[in-house]
């Protein structure tokens, strides 16, 4: 099977009410560790290089190894994104590149100007048999490249994101309804803004919404990364309940990156402690590479809710 777009994948995942798993990828272990993930639950995937990404691994190796896995695993869907694009000339570049899907982040700009870029963007992808995701609204915390303290958060008005979607084209838009990016997303108790979202869903019937910074920060890495010699301290996530609700609404891609993360971590960690005498770097990738796989099958199952849906 060839690359995808996510027309036909969101327009699914909107009806059945479940959500595709966004994963952010930057090398070949965890671009193993989540197609054998897809395989095992049969759904499709997203996987996402960041502009971060693409500096550490390079685009072309990137697009390689996404290539060779679409061949390797023929029947499940993939699409290759690029996540927070920050302006239109990495977005030019990845969709010449060969991505089929790309953010454009203009979150930090005014919403004129956000318009203005995303529809720049849009034209060009559409040209070129790409989709674009936009993002109204901005996130707290940190990730990559971008770093937003929480008092500059700004929840996403409905009312302005559909009036951002019929002015700029887009073909989903993140939003910002209470998550947050990086490890550590909140100090009180978690928060999701249903109401948003179920209002942004009556304004945008059947249109795909994507949930940033949606990584549950799942406790057993973060213990496993502590008991091992690490210290990851007072992290907390999105509970997988609540995001399992929101792929019943109108969210149809959900990102994670930091369980991604915190399983190779606590993986790598535990087989260099308590194997001291190896200095094989397969034999700690390995392990590392299986946490991958088990931390996205646990996603499927508990919040994305997309298994058996090729
Ligand atoms: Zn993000």
């Amino acid at each position: 099977m060839a690359l995808t777009g996510t027309k036909k994948m969101f327009e699914k995942a909107y009806a059945g009410h479940y959500a595709i798993g966004a994963f952010n990828v930057n090398n070949m272990e965890i671009i193993q560790g989540i197609m054998e993930g897809a395989r095992e639950k049969q759904c499709p995937v997203i996987l996402q290089a960041s502009e971060g990404a693409r500096k550490y691994a390079g685009q072309e190796y990137i697009v390689s190894l996404v290539k060779t896995a679409i061949e390797q695993y023929p029947e499940i869907p993939v699409t290759l994104h690029l996540d927070h694009g920050s302006g239109f000339q990495v977005c030019k570049e990845c969709i010449d590149g060969g991505f089929t899907s790309v953010m454009f982040d203009g979150s930090k700009y005014s919403f004129d100007e956000n318009v203005k870029i995303t529809k720049q963007v849009v034209e060009y992808a559409h040209a070129h048999g790409v989709v674009v995701e936009a993002e109204l609204g901005r996130l707290a915390g940190v990730e990559d490249m971008v770093s937003v303290d929480a008092k500059d958060a700004i929840f996403t008005d409905p009312e302005e994101a559909a009036e951002f979607v019929a002015l700029t084209g887009c073909d989903s838009l993140a939003i910002a309804i209470g998550t947050s990016h990086g490890a550590y997303k909140y100090s009180g108790d978690p928060y999701l803004d249903y109401e948003r979202l179920e209002k942004v869903g009556k304004l945008l019937p059947n249109y795909p919404i994507v949930l940033h910074g949606a990584s549950t920060v799942i406790q057993k890495y973060v213990q496993k990364c502590n008991e091992f010699g690490g210290k990851v301290i007072g992290a907390k996530g999105v509970p997988e309940d609540m995001l399992r609700k929101a792929a019943t609404m109108a969210v149809c891609k959900i990102n994670i990156d930091t369980d991604i993360r915190l399983a190779m971590t606590a993986a790598i960690r535990e087989s260099l402690m308590t194997h001291p005498e190896n200095f094989d770097p397969r034999e700690y990738l390995k392990p590392a590479r299986e946490a991958v796989k088990q931390m996205v099958i646990h996603k499927i199952d508990t919040a994305l809710g997309c298994a058996n849906s090729i």
